[in-house]
């Protein structure tokens, strides 16, 4: 780029000198031959310094219009010089003496003994001994010689040493004119920078600028207009609508035919030929020219045949010519064939640079026009300083250095285009780098808030809904072979424990866990996180060797034992488990509330393992339906009380009946306690129930009472939540009061494992002090199911009540299993040791019948005696039948 600014500033520079000092004949005649033996005859000048004359600087030099003439005359007679320096007078002594030949001065002195030689104007004569004649023939006819063959060379002397700026002389009369005239219309060339050209309406480059010199020099304005069609120009210079053309070619032929005075000329042009880059120059290269332009008659058709030269519209044709191979050369203006070239995209042509002809521009004014303007005009292109034009010459060829396109230097500089376009992509692709590296790492962390949980860095459920679709996809033969299945986690008391430990220890601590888990059981092939982390989705496939329901075993004996910090903390799982159905479209939402059923149902079972299937589905649903109506069915007496006797197993009496409640559900049908209980004891509405059952019971004997018929007592079930409700004796109390009803016709079962959780020793002596304000009401207490627990024993001895009702479990064991038997057996002995009587439930059989006859049990109950019954067929059939 700099080199190419540079090459531009040459030219403009070298055109710029030798416009000052413009022809090739400016570098003086050629020396004398001489003879070769002879030492060279030396004129010895004797000479005052004066700068621009002739002086000898600090280099021993000698300079000087005066020194540059007399060393050409001098070459011309074929001599050498000697100076000698010394003060005029001293020098006209010494001439006088013949120490030395010449003395040149200024002006003629007004006497003195000497002979002259006019040199002519600004060098001024050359004095001689008056007494030398031939030497001053000898000298005359050399200055002579010089003039004859070098007619310019004194001219380029005096512009060289004495350059013309002459004073803004002007005349009375040449001012008037301006006065009357403040604007000037002009019109000028167009389209060629930098030398010419509009922009934005606004003339500009070199012409526009030495338009505004003339104008601040003379105090008025001239304004521009681009040169048009010449019959207008023609017509508007007429009627003096404009003043002049501001840039003329010297050609005072076309001057005259376009009706204008040229002035001065104020700028030389230079012409340099453009040629392809590619094609050597033939022998007869063909000349493109622009058709009509100036320089065709004054240069071209001058020098080459018709028979070289073709022409074209423009100069843009005639580049495209060259370019397109039809032309060889084509002549431009060397202060515009930077631009034309470059900015014009003609990459395959060039121009050697060196001037080819040039010619001058002047001013045309219209010969309409005031001859007073022609001389202002003149006086003011003298008035210009060469300086001045030489410095917008170069300003504007700096500016055209720095307009190449793009293309142009890529063109021209392949190499350094090549590293920069380099070094450009190397810095896009960092830049697309770390720009898909920052975008990468910023999804990545929406990612990761989106689609983990903050607390144990696991997937969030969201993360699983996503990509469900995917997995089954991937896991699409195991799927297919019903080996996929997805497990829904939780533990006991997680919420708890959330509550009770600090929250990030026991997530790390649980992440810590399933990582080992995850490890040791391969087949868990994904894990998320519900939000409120308390539930986890496993993604499984059935591993080698194991069921699903082993393996599940399998995981929870894993996870049986949890670190939390480092505390062993035993966990209890419930879990849900689905298999992916093999085929269809499945919604993830759908998957995840059925194991969640299942899980649900764990935990409502008490179970580690719930495997949902579709009767899970209604069983689940009917219990909804149970809850929304449960309420209703106790004001609207759906629920009934029936009656399974007890009996003798001696004598085969009846000698009571245990209330077995009924829903006679106009929704849901005729259900037995098994399908509800269970239910109500979770929700707690077994508390109202067992009232409401106890009522019916109450009502039922005091009914008989009432009627004088005869009862026998009947046993109440009571659920464990009793055990630590609030006011339960006193509602007790209340309702037995109530019905007024004497002791021993009601009784109470309360189930073994009521008091399981009764641990500590308060808890156990609360449990005792509610037995015994039981006992105080009037109640009669059974110990029932005896036997399911794990504490039998230690309810014995704290809970002492009247009635062990033995469960049916250790019957049916018994009779398979001697060990079961002599339990069975020791236990009915233990009953009866504590004098509590001793009656066995679920008798079907006349064996076992006569089996616990054997053993001394004296009470049973079941279907073998009699199924439960409703109350009236109870007291009215059944039992006048067995009393
Ligand atoms: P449970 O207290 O053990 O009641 C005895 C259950 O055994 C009754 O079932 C009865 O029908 C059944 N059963 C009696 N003899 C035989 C037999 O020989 N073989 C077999 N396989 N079963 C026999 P049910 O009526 O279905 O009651 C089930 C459970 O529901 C009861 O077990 C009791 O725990 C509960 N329950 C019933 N009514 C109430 C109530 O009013 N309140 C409370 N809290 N629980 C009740
Ligand atoms: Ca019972
Ligand atoms: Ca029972």
């Amino acid at each position: 780029m700099k080199r190419l600014l540079c090459l531009v500033q040459c030219i403009f520079l070298i055109s710029a000198l030798v416009f000052s000092c413009p022809s090739a004949i400016a570098s003086g005649p050629p020396p004398h031959p001489l003879p070769d033996t002879k030492p060279v005859p030396m004129l010895k000048v004797g000479y005052t310094n004066s700068p621009g004359e002739l002086v000898k600087d600090d280099h021993g030099l000698y300079k000087g219009i005066v020194f540059e003439y007399l060393s050409t005359v001098a070459s011309y007679m074929g001599c050498g010089l000697e100076f000698s320096e010394g003060t005029p007078e001293e020098n006209l002594q010494r001439l006088a003496a013949g120490e030395v030949d010449i003395v040149p001065e200024e002006n003629l002195p007004a006497s003195g003994n000497f002979q002259s030689i006019d040199l002519g104007p600004s060098i001024g004569y050359a004095l001689l001994q008056e007494n030398n004649p031939e030497l001053k023939e000898k000298m005359q006819k050399a200055v002579n010689a010089v003039d004859a063959t070098a007619p310019y060379y004194r001219f380029h002397l005096l512009e060289k040493y004495q350059p013309v700026v002459l004073p803004l002389d002007l005349t009375e009369e040449e001012k008037s004119y301006l006065q009357g005239h403040p604007v000037l219309h002009s019109l000028t060339s167009e389209g060629q920078p930098p030398y010419t050209y509009f922009k934005d309406g606004d003339h500009e480059g070199i012409i526009a600028d030495i338009l505004d010199i003339i104008a601040s020099d003379l105090g008025v304005t001239i304004t521009t207009a681009p040169l048009q069609d010449p019959e207008v120009r023609r017509h508007a210079m007429e009627i003096g609508e404009i003043d002049f053309i501001a840039d003329m070619y010297d050609d005072y032929n076309w001057a005259a035919e376009n009706e204008v005075w040229l002035t001065k000329p104020f700028l030389r042009l230079d012409y340099v030929a453009v040629m392809h880059r590619d094609r050597p120059l033939p022998a007869e290269p063909i000349i493109a020219c622009a058709r009509g332009h100036f320089y065709n008659r004054a240069y071209t058709e001058y020098y080459y045949p018709s028979s070289q030269i073709r022409y074209y519209p423009t100069l843009q044709d005639c580049l495209n010519a060259v370019n397109d191979n039809e032309a060889d050369i084509v002549f431009m203006k060397a202060l515009t064939v930077h631009n034309d070239i470059y900015a014009g995209g003609y990459l395959n042509l060039y121009t050697p640079g060196n001037v080819v002809f040039s010619h001058l521009v002047s001013i045309g004014i219209s010969r309409h026009a005031d001859p007073r303007l022609l001389s202002i005009l003149n006086k003011e292109i003298s008035h210009i300083d060469g300086q001045q034009i030489a410095s917008i010459l170069s300003r504007h060829s700096h500016s055209m250095g720095q307009s190449g396109t793009l293309f142009s230097l890529i063109y021209y500089h392949p190499l350094k285009s090549m590293a920069l376009v380099a070094l450009l992509c190397l810095l896009a692709v960092l830049a697309m780098s770390f720009f898909l590296f920052q975008r990468r790492r910023y999804h990545k962390r929406l990612y990761r808030m989106a689609y983990t949980d903050r607390l144990t860095g696991l997937y969030n459920l969201s993360w699983l809904t996503r990509n469900l679709p995917k997995l089954l996809d991937k896991y699409s033969d195991l799927r297919q072979a019903e080996k996929l299945f997805l497990l829904a986690v939780t533990a006991d008391r997680i919420t708890v424990m959330k509550e009770t430990y600090d929250v990030a220890m026991l997530t790390r601590s649980i992440h810590k866990s399933l990582k080992r888990i995850n490890a040791e059981n391969p087949w868990i092939l994904e894990t998320a996180v519900n939000s409120e982390v308390t539930c986890l989705y496993m993604l499984c496939q059935e591993p080698e060797g194991m069921d699903k329901r082993q393996a599940v075993q399998k995981f929870i004996h894993d996870g049986s034992v949890v670190h939390i910090g480092k505390v062993p903390t035993n966990f209890t799982y419930r879990i849900g488990l689905i298999t992916i159905p093999p085929n269809g479209h499945i919604h993830p939402s759908w998957l995840f509330d059925c194991c969640l059923t299942a899980k649900l149902e764990a935990i409502a079972t008490d179970r580690n393992l719930v495997i949902y299937d579709e009767s899970l589905a209604t069983q689940i649903h009917q219990r909804q339906e149970m809850e929304n109506l449960m309420n209703k069915a106790i004001s609207s007496q759906e629920f009934e009380v029936w009656l399974q006797p007890k009996y003798d197993l001696k004598t085969r009496r009846t000698i009571g009946a245990e209330a077995l409640v009924r829903w006679d559900s106009p929704e849901l049908g005729f259900l037995l306690p098994d399908s509800f209980m269970g239910l109500f004891e979770k929700n707690g509405f077994a508390v109202e129930l067992d009232y409401h059952v106890l009522e019916m019971a109450c009502k039922i004997q005091s009914e008989r009472l009432q009627q004088g018929l005869p009862t026998v007592p009947i046993s109440v079930n009571q659920s464990g939540l009793h055990i630590t409700e609030q006011g339960y004796i006193g509602r007790m109390r209340e309702i037995i009061d109530r019905y007024r009803l004497p002791a021993g016709l009601i009784e109470l079962e309360i189930t073994e494992t009521a008091f399981i959780d009764f641990t500590t020793k308060e808890q156990r002596n609360d449990a005792a002090q509610i037995i015994d304000d039981l006992q105080e009401i009037g109640f009669s207490l059974s110990m029932d199911d005896f036997c399911t627990g794990y504490s039998s024993l230690s309810m014995l001895q704290n809970l002492p009540m009247n009635i062990m009702k033995i469960d049916r479990s250790i019957l049916l064991a018994a009779e398979t299993s001697s060990r079961s038997f002599r339990i069975l057996r020791h236990v009915i002995a233990l009953g009866k040791a504590l004098s509590m009587n001793v009656l066995v439930e679920g008798i079907e059989t006349e064996e076992q019948e006569q089996k616990l006859l054997a053993l001394g049990c004296d009470s049973g109950q079941g279907f073998l005696y009699a199924r439960p019954m409703q109350v009236q067929e109870f007291y009215e059939e059944f039992l006048p039948e067995h009393s």
